[in-house]
């Protein structure tokens, strides 16, 4: 069978990750890899994590040049080892929003991923109307995917996909941890 792996450039998708149950960021990089394989270019933009060590940094090598992570948050926001002001957190998610203006007009991608800008919204670290600028902006045929939960009913109006993880079960709940290369 011979492959095709021609494209028409159609318009854009938005496409939106939300709800409580795991899979949100998962997902976005699975279709990252799906898009490697129709030589896609693009980046995933970083709106809270940014600070340690997580598995998908060490995958990006493997997307590039295709794909670049760019890790502009500070961590999270609010729980106990985080003992940034809030300012500077609402300071690195500033910087990540005008970075994503320029990386959703860049002729160069094909997709962008805002991984957890829905929570930077939910957390008062940007505007409802930073996220609507955004997608007012990008090109036209551009794919935007924007992750975390609570996302945004003006958010979730504008956008084209939109699904909504439900928790079933979580194995963080019967007391296991985070698992490396499922969970980090
Ligand atoms: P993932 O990165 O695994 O796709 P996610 O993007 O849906 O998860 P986030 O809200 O971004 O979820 O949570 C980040 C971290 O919390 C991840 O390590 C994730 O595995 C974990 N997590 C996600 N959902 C749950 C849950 N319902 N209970 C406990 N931990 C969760
Ligand atoms: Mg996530």
């Amino acid at each position: 069978m011979t492959r095709n792996l021609n494209l028409n450039k159609e318009d854009g998708l938005i496409v939106v990750n939300t709800g409580g149950g795991k899979g949100k960021t998962t997902a976005a990089l699975g279709i990252l890899l799906r898009a490697c394989g129709y030589n896609l270019h693009g980046v995933m933009i970083q709106f809270i994590k940014g600070s340690w060590f997580y598995g998908e940094k060490e995958s990006f090598e493997r997307l590039a040049p295709n794909f670049e992570l760019l890790s502009l948050g500070k961590g999270f926001v609010g729980i106990i080892d985080d003992k940034l002001p809030f300012e500077d957190h609402k300071n690195a998610a500033k910087k990540a929003v005008e970075r994503a203006k320029i990386e959703v007009t860049n002729n160069k991608n094909d997709i962008v991923v805002l991984d957890e800008i829905n929570y930077a919204v939910k957390g008062k670290l940007i505007r409802v109307k930073d996220v609507i600028d955004i997608i007012k902006i990008k090109n036209k045929n551009l794919d935007l995917i924007l992750t975390g939960n609570y996302a945004d009913s003006k958010i979730i109006a504008l956008a084209d996909t939109v699904t909504e993880m439900k928790e079933i079960k979580h194995a963080f709940s019967s007391g296991k941890l985070a698992k490396k290369g499922i969970d980090y």
